[in-house]
């Protein structure tokens, strides 16, 4: 979309397409990429839709000197983990890139961190738009498909399922405070856990990935699920680099901290070796570390003691919470 100022870019706006972000077509579904208006995508019966859009500021969601690479995975793994978090199979994004110039490294290196995760997912770029500001700013949209009634919510918890969640959590807040240590990568490119998801629908209750800190977003589950849940804190995964650190900095990560993409889940207590002999299947790290309860609100079991949990992960426009 040109605005009123005209799109200044050395290399115009339809050439920086044409060169970055146009792939041949491999979804039968898309029966018209970038290029035209509109894509087209052709729906199948039986599969409902799920559709997601996520937004990346320089400096707001990203340090401002993470690597062009690094850049274009996140846009990308940010919003598969949305996806992922629904049971939905990703298939296919759009992307609207607000860049300050054209620069072609920078440009072949973001392409380059962001088709390299769609490839391992068979994901398509089917459309998008690009616009010069002097704010980088990238904004994904994903769709991805799924058996209807089959998407996984946020609302389904029942009293006495287990609370699972996937990898070490906090890893991404120890990197923002510690920059260039062992755990940068998990700030940099998170891995949406796409594949493992793929096998929760009709075993997880409830589901969303863990954005803005675990206590935050394991709230928004009890709250539209009407439960509440104790989590042990002992049972809770964290890396060494985290456990080394005083309690209260180590609590304030892993609950607090945001940007881990991993999922946190809900299910039966008897589904729970299901469970683990799909998550050795794929590759992922699984630990049960609370129950569901009848009586609302979010409580930590720690040395010994239960208390309700009331600090809030990260929070937009909340001068009380910083910004990750
Ligand atoms: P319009 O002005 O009709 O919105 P544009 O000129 O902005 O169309 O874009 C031309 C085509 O290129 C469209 O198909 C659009 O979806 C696609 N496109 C633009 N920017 C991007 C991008 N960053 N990544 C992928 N596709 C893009
Ligand atoms: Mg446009």
């Amino acid at each position: 979309m040109a605005s009123a100022v005209g799109v200044l870019f050395v290399m115009n706006e339809f050439e920086l397409i044409r060169q970055f972000f146009v792939e041949p077509t491999t979804d039968a579904m898309v029966r018209l990429g970038i290029g035209d208006d509109c894509a087209i995508v052709a729906p199948q019966a039986g599969e409902e839709w799920v559709i997601t859009t996520d937004t990346l500021v320089a400096g707001r969601h990203f340090p401002l000197d993470t690597d062009a690479y690094s850049i274009g995975w996140k846009a990308l793994a940010v919003n598969l983990s949305d996806v992922a978090a629904m049971g939905a199979r990703p298939r296919m994004v759009l992307l609207a890139l607000s860049v300050p110039d054209a620069d072609p490294v920078w440009l072949a290196q973001f392409r380059q961190g962001l088709f390299d995760l769609a490839q391992q997912h068979g994901v398509q770029l089917i459309g998008g738009d690009t616009t010069k500001s002097p704010l980088l700013s990238i904004t994904i949209t994903a769709l991805g498909s799924v058996a209807s009634g089959q998407a996984i919510r946020r609302s389904g918890a029942q009293v006495g399922d287990y609370v699972v969640v996937t990898g070490s959590i906090g890893d991404a807040a120890y990197a923002l405070r510690h920059p260039h240590s062992a755990l940068q990568h998990r700030l940099d490119r998170p891995i949406p856990r796409v594949a493992f998801a793929q096998g929760l629908r009709g075993v997880a209750h409830a589901m969303l990935d863990i954005s803005d800190g675990l206590a935050q977003d394991l709230g928004h589950l009890l709250r539209q699920s009407g439960v509440g849940a104790v989590l042990d804190w002992s049972a809770i995964p964290i890396h060494p680099l985290l456990a080394a650190l005083p309690l209260p900095e180590q609590q304030q990560l892993v609950l607090s901290g945001g940007d881990d993409y991993e999922l946190c889940l809900t299910i039966a207590p008897h589904a729970w070796p299901v469970l683990q002999e799909w998550a050795a299947q794929t590759n992922t790290p699984v630990q049960v570390i609370g129950q569901i309860t009848a009586q609302q609100g979010l409580s930590l079991s720690c040395q010994g003691q239960i208390s309700a949990w009331t600090h809030t992960g990260f929070m937009h426009f909340d001068s009380t919470t910083t910004s990750p």
